[in-house]
């Protein structure tokens, strides 16, 4: 089962405001959920939306936590778990002006936040991210056993399952 989950939003948010600076005018593009373990083997998991569940929830982005990483875990710990999922959301540069005397970079702004194409899932650079080891050190090994993302072609869970088991709970 699946639901929404405010305090995971609310520690993602504050590390958007420390750490991500493409997504401070994006925070509403991204849904947050708990998910039951269910038997699945990671922890975390970061998806672009496809474009039936941009319809479906104006989003682009849905992040999951298992139940146990985020009851079970240290703040620590699962503040580098969201940290690492956030850093799998990447979004392409818009308008850049370069002073053509001095070559440097006067102004970069972040492509429109509205068209899907502008966003695009962000590979590991290394076995983890370089910058959530700079902030949170090696928090976990073996990591991508806990923690991965997914373009929405590969995904099996769609938001119909997740829309099933609303109606499955409804339905008790
Ligand atoms: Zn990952």
């Amino acid at each position: 089962m699946f639901e929404k989950a405010p305090r995971v939003r609310e520690i993602a948010e504050k590390l958007i405001d420390d750490h991500h600076p493409h997504l401070r005018d994006a925070k509403d593009l991204i849904e947050y959920y708990i998910r039951d373990d269910g038997g699945v083997n990671w922890a975390g998991k970061c998806k672009k939306c496809s474009a039936f569940e941009r319809f479906l929830t104006g989003k682009m982005f849905h992040i999951f936590v298992i139940a146990p990483a985020f009851e079970g875990w240290p703040m620590e710990k699962l503040r580098a778990l969201i940290d690492h999922e956030l850093c799998h959301i990447q979004r392409k540069t818009g308008i850049v002006v370069i002073d053509p005397t001095t070559g440097e970079i006067t102004r970069k702004e972040w492509a429109s936040k509205d068209d899907p194409e502008n966003w695009l899932i962000r590979e590991h650079d290394v076995e983890e991210f370089s910058d959530v080891i700079y902030r949170h050190g090696l928090w976990d090994t073996g990591i991508e056993k806990f923690a991965e993302a997914v373009r929405d072609a590969e995904y099996q869970m769609t938001l119909f399952d997740v829309q099933h088991e609303k109606e499955l709970r409804e339905a008790k």
